[in-house]
């Protein structure tokens, strides 16, 4: 097949763009991310080789090299991995899968300065594209492990990239960055310097499980006197990383910045967890978890097909990415690792669902998990309102399904309430602020704020100064009616059945005063009830209403109409 030139799709060339005319302070991750996708690729291949037999690819040295060559300012990263065929080359080269990439682009061009655009890259994650932070010309040659034809890939970043078939490929990836000249001169920036590389492998990549080696430059030739001199291979090469887990180290060995970078390993993204949990569990049923919880949402967390769960390895040996059986799907933003001693390498998704020991593996992290959140809300205030902020309205879901962890769930929740306009309240401040007398926690539902506050529902705990919960989630709709209690206090709508506010004193007055009110308007209730049938149930006098004539109210067990729009939209 002949060379043919393709166009980037419109997203990858306003990203590559930004990416090469960002001035991002910290071009070394490029590095990092070459790295991070060839130790993708051998885990790969080592699974694929596992599955099938007749793949015949040889994993016998799987590795990364990195290969510098100072005269011709290029740096190669290669693997022996997986490799792509040429429609993957095209098919993930060229385009940008991440559905949020338009947005992001949109808020990129809108934040203008420096700072923010560093920003935007690093909660975005460039990849592959990075190269372009360092290199003027990227090729990329590759061949997938059973097939026998190769892909070259070429991009000076423009707008355009070639792709062609070559026959002489090795198996594995090749990626060769024509490195850009102005870099060239600083010896910070020199990406050929043994000492530059070593020093970016060691920061960034050390934990990763495989080789990555450096060939080391042969010495400069003394008299090429004897002949032999010219043919010296070049010494054994060095392998720059220690590779050790980092899961599997104690924790004061290991430095925050050493997690953070397995974090972003991981989860592809650039910038630091906002908590990192370990957790270690001895007996019979041995293994390590090193879990985290990122600063923000990613796009598609509200997306069908959201990709859970967080990679299992099996004796330090990576057997699958999102392992949906180890996380509850209102955890579904937690990243990170468990890495268990006694399963088969060749465990499926299908035995893992049903395994007990997993079952269990699955509560004690979401547990852990649970807790860290709390520990966080009182230790980390700022911390904490972030996590709500990010990954609140995901956290919530678990009071539809998880019976086990409702408590504390509720426990580490926040609500918007009529009590501060801007500051979120927890469950326990509340009850702190409860009236005398008050035995329940109200709440009511509803599109925005501002339409709750000015509900006719609202007027008599207005008036009487009791606090309601105000609550704007779709999911909330739900739980209120589920979960049937905080620190032994009911939720109640304010917007549903009567509501009985005051002392008993003043109940008792007002249940006197309203039986005479009760028998003077009796006929003209009747009347209305009659008159309005169509509409509603019954009409009655109220105690709720200070202000406004009359409102329409729900019985307990009514469904709201938010909730009617809800299953509506269900087809129910
Ligand atoms: P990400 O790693 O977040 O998916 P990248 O831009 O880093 O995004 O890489 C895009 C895709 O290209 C990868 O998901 C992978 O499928 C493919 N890819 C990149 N580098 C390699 C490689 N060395 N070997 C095989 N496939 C690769
Ligand atoms: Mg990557």
């Amino acid at each position: 097949m002949p060379t043919e030139t393709f166009e980037f799709q419109v997203e990858a060339r306003q990203l590559l763009q930004m990416v090469i005319h960002s001035i991002y302070s910290n071009k070394d991750v490029f590095l990092r991310e070459l790295v991070s996708n060839a130790s993708d690729a051998l885990d790969k291949l080592r699974l694929e080789a596992l599955r099938d037999d007749s793949l015949g690819a040889d994993v016998s040295d799987l590795h990364v090299a990195l290969e510098a060559d100072p005269q011709a300012r290029t740096l190669t990263v290669r693997d022996n991995g997986i490799g792509m065929s040429r429609d993957e080359v095209v098919r993930l080269i060229g385009t940008i899968a991440n559905s949020g990439t338009a947005t992001y682009l949109r808020e990129l061009k809108e934040a203008g300065d420096t700072a923010a655009t560093e920003g935007l890259i690093g909660q975005f994650g460039v990849g592959f594209y990075s190269s372009f932070m360092v290199a003027d010309e990227v090729t990329l040659l590759t061949r997938r492990a059973g097939e026998s034809q190769g892909t070259r890939w070429m991009s000076s970043g423009e707008g355009t990239y070639t792709v062609e078939t070559v026959d002489d490929a090795p198996q594995g990836t090749a990626i060769t960055l024509g490195l850009k000249p102005e870099d060239t001169e600083d010896r910070l920036h020199d990406y050929t310097s043994p000492w530059k590389l070593r020093e970016i492998v060691k920061r960034y990549s050390d934990f990763i499980t495989w080789p990555i080696r450096m060939a080391t430059q042969p010495a400069p030739q003394a008299d090429a006197d004897a002949g032999e001199g010219a043919d010296t291979a070049p010494g054994e090469p060095e392998t720059l990383n220690s590779m050790k887990a980092l899961w599997a180290r104690s924790r004061e060995e290991v430095t925050d910045d050493e997690y953070h970078e397995l974090y972003k390993h991981i989860s592809h993204d650039w910038t630091d967890p906002l908590e990192t949990i370990r957790l270690q569990a001895e007996g019979t049923f041995e293994y390590q978890a090193l879990l985290f919880i990122p600063a923000h949402a990613p796009q598609d967390l509200f997306l069908q097909g959201y990709k859970r769960g967080v990679q299992l390895y099996v004796k330090r040996v990576f057997i699958m990415d999102d392992c949906e059986a180890l996380m509850p799907s209102y955890l579904r933003f937690v990243k990170g690792v468990v890495d268990a001693q006694d399963l088969s390498l060749n465990v499926s998704r299908e035995i893992l669902q049903q395994d007990r020991q997993i079952q269990l593996m699955h509560r004690r992290l979401a547990k852990k998990v649970l807790s860290t959140i709390k520990d966080m809300m009182s230790a980390a205030p700022d911390r904490y309102a972030t996590f709500w902020r990010e990954f609140g309205r995901v956290l919530k879901e678990g009071l539809l399904g998880d019976v086990e962890n409702g408590d504390a769930i509720l426990g580490v929740s926040s609500f918007a309430t009529t009590h501060d306009k801007d500051e979120p309240t927890t469950l326990a401040q509340y009850v702190e602020r409860m009236k005398d007398g008050q035995d329940h926690i109200f709440y009511l539902t509803g599109e925005s704020r501002q339409a709750m506050e000015s509900s006719p529902h609202m007027e008599a705990f207005q008036a009487r100064g009791i606090e309601v919960l105000l609550l704007t989630d779709p999911v909330d709709e739900v739980w209120v009616d589920t979960a049937p209690e905080f620190d032994g206090k009911k939720f109640r709508s304010v917007a549903k059945g009567e509501v009985d506010l005051g002392t008993e004193e003043e109940k008792q007055e007002a249940g006197t005063e309203r039986e005479k009110q009760q028998e003077e308007y009796a006929g003209l209730l009747t009347w209305m009830t009659d008159r309005l049938s169509d509409d509603v149930k019954e009409v009655r006098l109220s105690s709720r209403l200070t202000v406004s004539p009359a409102c329409v109210v729900s019985d307990t067990h009514d469904v709201t109409p938010a909730l009617e729009n809800i299953y509506r939209a269900m087809g129910q």
